[in-house]
């Protein structure tokens, strides 16, 4: 084990917030990541108080009344306050255990999915044309994140497990869906999210396999839940009742796991997809 090299860099910033209660993590924390040497390997970070940014207030000194079990691969890579942070059952924490733990929940994270998968049919071409719908996508910091509004993600989600066609505009450069896509981006780094949905592109040949789904984040009706002056002057935007009012019109799908290398959207396309929620 040689993480004291990676400690230095791991802690929240202002924006982090704890998952399990919301509130800004800024005296003692602890965070769980995967080793990046050794992927099946957990590594625990405990901290004190950060000194950067300006505080935001104290969180509640009210204990969880139940602290549940760790969750790959949702409760890496977030900062918990210690009364709120996930339990890892171990008689005794040894690193070995820890990474023996691992591993398995990335097992058993792996069969869930199978599971999961097996039960969406292959969907047959021969059917006719599957439902279309409308979104649109920016690529954000590595990341895609697609737009779509709430009445339209409320009839994709209805489709859930079944073939759609996605009809796709690049979000445009300037302006209000541009600036909210940003700080939904920087959103997702922060647990706001309501739940987590695997994407499979669709393909006449191949089954769908965990290894190749994306996973994406779904982050509806989220900014009230954020330090939203904060975010604005991350991401350099002017607050203003349009953006305000696109941030609650629309439902933001922002993909888990960064691009390898770079990718621009074109200007227009189509996708077949099969979503499941996680
Ligand atoms: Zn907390």
């Amino acid at each position: 084990m040689s993480d004291s090299g990676n400690r230095a860099d791991v802690r929240p910033s202002q924006h982090d917030h704890c998952p399990e209660c919301g509130t800004a993590v800024a005296g003692q924390w602890v965070s769980y990541r995967q080793n990046p040497d050794n992927p099946a390997t957990l590594i625990s970070h405990f901290g004190g108080i950060v000194t950067t940014g300006p505080a935001e207030p104290p969180p509640p000194t009210i204990p969880k009344p139940s602290v549940r079990d760790l969750e790959y691969p949702g409760d890496l890579g977030v900062f918990f306050h210690p009364s709120c942070a996930p339990r890892i059952k171990l008689p005794e924490r040894t690193q070995d255990e820890i990474g023996k733990l691992l591993a398995e929940m990335i097992v058993a994270s792996y069969e869930r999915t199978i599971a999961r998968w097996a039960r969406v049919g292959q969907p047959s071409p021969g059917e006719g044309d599957p439902p279309r719908f409308r979104a649109q996508v920016a690529s954000i910091q590595t990341r895609r994140v697609f737009t779509m509004t709430r009445d339209e993600w409320k009839r994709v989600r209805a489709h859930e497990g079944r073939l759609i066609e996605l009809d796709i505009e690049r979000t445009l450069a300037d302006g209000v869906a541009s600036a909210a896509s940003a700080i939904a981006r920087l959103a997702a780094e922060c647990s706001v999210h309501t739940e987590r949905i695997e994407v499979w592109r669709y393909s006449e040949t191949a089954r769908p396999r965990p290894e190749t789904l994306e996973d994406y984040l779904v982050l509806e009706n989220f900014a009230r839940r954020l330090n939203l002056p904060m975010f604005l002057e991350r991401t350099s935007t002017l607050d203003s009742p349009s953006l305000r009012k696109h941030l609650r019109d629309h439902v933001f799908l922002v993909k888990e796991r960064p691009d390898q290398g770079r990718w621009e959207p074109k200007t227009r396309m189509h996708e077949r997809i099969v979503f499941l929620k996680v």
